[in-house]
């Protein structure tokens, strides 16, 4: 029997959990020649979630949990999932059903029989997300597919690979796409949420979009050195005409606009460069403390862990 574990971040989602593990199960079950556990990971919820959680694990030997001290984001969710995941295969989706179980068979096929390291869920973009990975694979070397999701299937080989990777500002869509293994990418419709809100606000997906550009790519830095450069080389251009023009015909009256012009566009200029190298200085910053990506409170092993810190 192969071993499948199926990972589920989980934030303030207790009123799905129970038609989760119903919708997945019957599945799972369906599917021959495989074992499945499930491991949720409690990002720090503040409903019923960690209660229901104890409940169901405590009822089913196949569920599993680890629970973090405070809300640390989906992203850290994702990287102890991975982490503490056992088995052959890894299974990453959502636990408000808007991940089809439908997939996993297909999914576990492209992994097994189809030769793939992993095999994801695709569904149509909105036009925002095409935006995103349209500017994102321009300006990145790492490539992003259209409309991909972080509902995917793993084999060990891919799982821990994405381990290596240990960065605290995690990206997990280009981290996945950075490793290299050709993905299978199947096409899907989403439904609405099972229940409860979904937790991102646009600000946190211009973040998110944000923080996808900076971790992969220089371009951005490169860009302001090459328009600095140019603006330099036309402004030299600029002073050698006017002091021949100034020594031929002697001074001008002198125009402000253009003065207050060049002095308005080059000191926005300036400053979105700052901003720029700032944006990656503040990477460095955050990487530099090295602070692990998640502290567990309490997981169902029950084995003391240490305060858990990246291992690698
Ligand atoms: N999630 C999480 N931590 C967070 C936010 C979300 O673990 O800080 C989980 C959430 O419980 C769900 C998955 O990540 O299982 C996707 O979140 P959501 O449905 O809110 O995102 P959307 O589907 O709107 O992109
Ligand atoms: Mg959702």
């Amino acid at each position: 029997m192969k071993q499948v574990a199926i990972v589920i971040p989980v934030y303030n989602e207790a009123e799905n959990l129970a038609l989760f593990l119903k919708e997945t199960a019957s599945v799972c079950d369906a599917i021959p020649g495989y074992d499945f556990t499930w491991l949720f990971v409690n990002d720090g919820s503040t409903d019923g979630t960690l209660t229901e959680l104890r409940r169901l694990s405590s009822e089913n030997g196949q569920i599993q949990y680890l629970s973090f001290s405070r809300n640390f984001g989906k992203e850290s969710a994702i990287y102890a999932g991975l982490q503490h995941a056992e088995g052959d295969f890894v299974i990453l989706m959502d636990g408000d059903l808007q991940h089809p179980p439908a997939l996993i068979p297909s999914m576990l096929e492209a992994v097994t029989d189809g030769g793939f390291e992993a095999a994801g869920a695709k569904r149509k973009a909105s036009l925002s997300s095409r935006m995103f990975t349209g500017i994102n694979n321009r300006v990145s070397s790492v490539k992003l597919e259209k409309g991909a999701t972080d509902f995917m299937c793993m084999s060990r080989k891919f799982v821990d690979s994405v381990l290596k990777l240990s960065e605290s500002q995690r990206f997990s869509k280009g981290l996945f796409a950075w490793v290299g293994f050709e993905i299978k990418w199947l096409d899907y419709e989403q439904g609405p949420r099972a229940g409860g809100k979904s937790k991102w606000s646009s600000s946190k997906l211009v973040h998110y979009a944000a923080d996808g550009i900076t971790s992969f790519s220089i371009l951005p830095l490169r860009i302001v050195t090459i328009v600095g450069a140019v603006i330099s080389l036309l402004a030299f251009i600029y002073i050698i005409a006017t002091l021949i023009k100034t020594w031929i015909t002697g001074i001008d009256v002198p125009g402000y606009v253009t003065t207050l012009c060049a002095i308005l566009f080059l000191g926005g200029l300036v400053l979105l460069a700052i901003g720029i190298l700032g944006a990656y200085i503040g990477r460095i910053y955050l990487e530099s403390k090295d602070r692990p990506l998640y502290i567990l409170d309490e997981s169902s092993e029950q084995k003391d862990e240490p305060d858990e810190k990246q291992s690698n």
